[in-house]
């Protein structure tokens, strides 16, 4: 038996979509980086369904980006979680939160809101009465949020300053993206994201949402956001179409190209099984240093 094998963590990765529509080539790109990087260090790749904006949600997007995926070779580990399945147990958490005077109602409008994009704590010493929806807020303060993504360098942030109270549950009763991300990461032993760049803002208020639960804080890796000619990032609001099931070997090599791994032209012609092993043995993150944006 090998004892250093068994003294290593184990990694544990994910990709989390929501399933606002097929995945197209930028989410792909996101979801091969998370595999990669998780399988390159034998971690394990888990699957969870970020179905919470019922608003957003797509009918039959989910069982697409299942689909896509197999079609893809991107096999996930254990079973997959529905956020959508885990309310009683975010409410638990509020209402903890609660308890211990972090968090209070907010009856601020988008409208009064719209002029500033730090909230000012205008709630936060009122007393507000219960009887019609109110936002949740959780109380900042002024510590520093440091952080070292793997690919983006050292982060540092005041969330009070820079950003001030921030909400857990909006008005409409839906639970904030960046409460349950924190919540069930944890759940489910996450130790490794890997996401897009563009959600590198919203990591210090889910450190800081770690650090008030006492949680521990998983390792960050943001990869670019692919873009297309007009530099605008492809998304489902920039008509990024779902991704073609024919050919996904020739899908995989652009990706790798565009994740900078130089896959030798000879794979240009592999397997699907075939290109990702290479990737997984030839992975390096290094190729992708500092960089925010890739042009498919
Ligand atoms: N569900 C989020 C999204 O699709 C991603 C969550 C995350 O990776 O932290 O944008």
């Amino acid at each position: 038996m090998n004892l250093s094998n068994l003294d290593k963590k184990t990694i544990i990765g994910r990709f989390a979509p929501s399933p606002t529509g097929p995945l197209h080539l930028g989410s792909l790109y996101t979801a091969l980086a998370s595999f990669l990087h998780a399988r390159s260090q034998q971690g394990k790749w888990l699957l969870r369904i970020d179905d919470l904006d019922t608003q957003r949600n797509v009918k039959g997007a989910t069982n697409a980006i299942f689909t896509t995926l197999d079609a893809f070779g991107l096999h996930w580990d254990d079973s997959v979680v529905y956020q959508s399945q885990c309310l009683a147990g975010y409410q638990d958490v509020l209402n903890e939160l609660a308890k211990n005077q972090l968090i209070y109602p907010c009856r601020c409008s988008r409208k009064m809101l719209a002029s500033t994009t730090i909230y000012n704590g205008l709630c936060r010493n009122q007393s507000i009465l219960l009887d019609s929806p109110t936002a949740l807020r959780i109380k900042t303060d002024s510590r520093l949020i440091t952080f070292e993504d793997d690919l983006q360098g050292v982060m540092g942030h005041n969330l009070a300053k820079q950003h001030g109270d921030f909400i857990l549950k909006r008005r409409d009763g839906i639970i904030a993206y960046q409460f349950t991300v924190v919540i069930d990461d944890d759940k489910q032993h996450i130790n490794q994201i890997v996401r897009g760049v563009d959600l590198l803002t919203e990591t210090p208020k889910q450190i800081y949402l770690q650090q008030v639960l006492g949680l521990p804080r998983p390792d960050y890796l943001h990869v670019p956001i692919i873009v297309d000619q007009h530099g605008y990032k492809l998304s489902k609001q920039t008509q990024a179409t779902a991704v073609n099931l024919t050919r996904p070997q020739s899908i995989i090599f652009e990706l790798l190209g565009l994740l900078k791994q130089n896959p030798p032209n000879e794979l240009q012609y592999a397997s699907v099984t075939e290109l990702l092993d290479w990737a997984i043995e030839h992975w390096n993150i290094d190729y992708l240093k500092n960089l925010k944006q890739v042009t498919a």
